[in-house]
């Protein structure tokens, strides 16, 4: 005997063409909130190199800063600095 089994899933989770991941603002996929510690950061850059998302941008002081509209909350940027200046907290919905 077979069941039919009709899945539903919200349509959030889905970029629908190549290339196209700009046109979706996917940070609200977050659960947790990274953010940068300036008087911490010594402007190594690991956590941009290592972000899969590219949600940590160069500002014009050399810093680094996180785009929240992309930012998935993976917290690889907060495994990668060296000097803990990333830390997070639980995302606000
Ligand atoms: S938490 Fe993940 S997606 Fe967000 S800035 Fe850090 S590495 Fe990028
Ligand atoms: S990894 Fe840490 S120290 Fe390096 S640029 Fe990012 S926040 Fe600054």
């Amino acid at each position: 005997m077979i069941f039919m089994v009709e899945l539903k899933f919200n349509k959030g989770a889905i970029i629908h063409d190549a290339g196209s991941t700009k046109n979706y603002k996917t940070g609200d996929w977050r659960t947790f909130k990274p953010s940068i510690d300036k008087s911490k950061c010594i402007k190594c850059g690991k956590c941009w190199m290592n972000c899969p998302d590219g949600a940590i941008r160069k500002t014009k002081d050399g810093f680094f800063e996180i785009n929240y509209d992309y930012c998935k909350g993976c917290l690889i940027c907060e495994k990668m600095c060296p000097v803990k200046a990333i830390s997070h907290e639980v995302e606000e919905k």
